[in-house]
């Protein structure tokens, strides 16, 4: 038996397909420190808000019936932000090693500690957010400093973690061509980074912030047109990586 460390959990997808390779069981857990301007998932802010609570042997429960769907692809941690329940993601990792599942964390890279470097050890794939490379529009959106993500890829470098970038494409914030040339050319010198993953902002979360009753400051902004999605993948293939 694991050590009961308990999660709080926002919502479950059993075979989702958009957050690593293969058939994964996606869990997406509560809290999160960052404001992203285009969250799709503001009800997961507060770690304590609306939650279905699990230990890990618990979860794991869960995960094993769904093993012969998803033994060729695996199970994510997303969020919220993961990290924040670093403990729980950990003992669910080592759980699923022993079941010979594939690992992946999906994280904004902003919190990096003790208890985060214990979880990597356990992680086959990191799904990196990097909100812009440049550091006014990753404050704009996220509300922190881009420090803790860039420290947090220098520490899957060092360890050689299989890291995949994801960048959301944000009309008149991310679109940049000059900032995405930087992104590009910094991604490049990463050995670890296999691919990039261009994300359209989307509007699927709108509904989210109105129910807070918030609104998001970018509530008037549209998804990007598929040629600036197309002219975003060109400038990133440049860093040499597999761009989707
Ligand atoms: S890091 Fe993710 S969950 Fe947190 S605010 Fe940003 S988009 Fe939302």
């Amino acid at each position: 038996m694991s050590e009961e460390i308990i999660g709080n959990i926002h919502s479950i997808e059993t075979c989702g397909t958009v957050d690593g390779p293969g058939l994964r069981f996606v869990a997406f857990l509560q809290g999160c420190p960052l404001r992203c301007v285009y969250c799709h998932n503001p009800d997961t802010w507060d770690v304590n808000h609306n939650i279905k609570t699990f230990t890990a042997d618990g979860l794991m429960k869960e995960i094993v019936k769904y093993k012969s769907f998803i033994k060729n692809g695996g199970i994510t941690f997303s969020g919220g932000e993961p990290c924040l329940q670093a403990n729980f993601v950990r003992e669910v990792f080592k759980l699923a090693k022993d079941e010979g599942l594939h690992t992946a964390l999906d994280t904004s890279g902003a919190v990096i500690n003790e208890n985060v470097k214990d979880v990597l050890e356990y992680t086959d794939l990191v799904l990196l957010d990097i909100k812009s490379i440049n550091p006014e529009k990753f404050k704009y959106i996220a509300s922190i400093k881009i420090d803790k993500t860039l420290k947090f890829l220098e520490y899957l470098r060092e360890k050689e973690i299989k890291t995949w970038i994801r960048h959301v494409l944000v009309p008149g914030i991310t679109d940049n061509e000059k900032d995405l040339e930087e992104l590009s050319s910094f991604i490049e010198k990463y050995d670890n980074i296999e691919r990039i993953d261009i994300l359209p902002f989307h509007k699927h979360g709108e509904h989210k912030w109105e129910a807070l009753g918030m609104t998001s400051p970018i509530a008037d902004t549209q998804p990007p047109s598929s040629d600036s999605v197309k002219k975003a993948k060109i400038i990133m293939k440049k860093s040499g990586k597999v761009v989707r």
